[in-house]
């Protein structure tokens, strides 16, 4: 008879976007379970150090990165650095994401390259590394939206760099067989972060947040639980699968 155990042996955790929002509570909720986290940010030193500092107060270990994920050169130095201080990596948590929205019509190449670099290029350089660094037995996450299956207007760009993502997820699971480590992604619903209330009038986002049988807004909270379960041990099983965590919305 095979045990199950509770408890996930302490590993070392990179969080992409992890200065605020979802990435934040993520570092958090890892760092609360015993793993060492990495907090990776692009541009907000002061609120990465923020982070830290309560996973740390926590009794937790935590380090703050700087790493665009875009940039190709800078997610390479993030491992190199994270290996050089832990000795290596097992879990990665792909949650770095921009949402600036407008219908297809409408969108500008800038608008357009942005999302597809952070989104897509970004998710797609730390699975690169990890393909090659990630010790065996390790976690991958990364991240979808329900906006994929819901497809309202103006999410056009931002739909197809999450379906990208999806997809990846899948090839990776894949790709990883005789390894032991399983590749899943997130898709939450409408999350209340930054990215989720920036310029909605609270009207629209009452609405929002009634869309859901559970009727309210998801929490950061509640995805750091859903990250939790995937790359804990009761998560063991779950690989090349999204996770729709979103109050059923979709
Ligand atoms: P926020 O805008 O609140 O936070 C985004 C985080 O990502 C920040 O820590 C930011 O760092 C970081 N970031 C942005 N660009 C880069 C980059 N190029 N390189 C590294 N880090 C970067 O977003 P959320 O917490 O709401 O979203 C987290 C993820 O969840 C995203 O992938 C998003 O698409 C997805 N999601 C969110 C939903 C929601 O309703 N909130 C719904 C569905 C999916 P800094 O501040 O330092 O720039």
């Amino acid at each position: 008879m095979t045990t199950t155990t509770t408890k996930t042996a302490p590993r070392i955790a990179l969080v992409t976007g992890a200065s605020r929002g979802i990435g934040a509570a993520i570092a958090q909720r890892l760092g609360r379970d015993g793993h060492t986290v990495i907090v990776n940010y692009a541009g907000n030193a002061a609120a990465a150090d923020a982070v830290a500092a309560t996973i740390e107060a926590a009794g937790g270990r935590a380090l703050t990165v700087q790493a665009d994920v875009a940039d190709a050169a800078a997610v390479k130095s993030m491992f190199d650095r994270v290996e050089a201080a832990f000795g290596g990596i097992d879990i990665l948590v792909n949650n770095a994401g921009i949402m600036p929205l407008g219908a297809i019509g409408d969108m500008g190449d800038d608008t357009f390259d942005k999302l597809v670099d952070v989104n897509l290029k970004g998710t797609f350089n730390t699975l690169r590394e990890a393909a090659q660094r990630l010790r065996d037995g390790g976690r991958i996450v990364n991240f979808s939206s329900s906006i994929v299956g819901l497809y309202p207007p103006t999410y056009g760009v931002y739909a197809a760099t999450k379906a990208a993502v999806e997809a990846l997820t899948i090839v990776m699971a894949r790709e990883m067989r005789g390894r032991s480590i399983t590749v899943n992604a997130i898709a939450p619903g409408p999350t209340a972060t930054e990215l989720f209330l920036d310029g909605k009038p609270q009207e629209v986002v009452d609405r929002l947040a009634k869309q859901a049988p559970l009727e309210r807004l998801g929490q950061p909270e509640d995805i750091a639980a859903a990250v939790a379960f995937l790359v804990g041990p009761d998560g063991a099983w779950i690989n090349g699968q999204v996770l729709r965590a979103n109050g059923g919305i979709i």
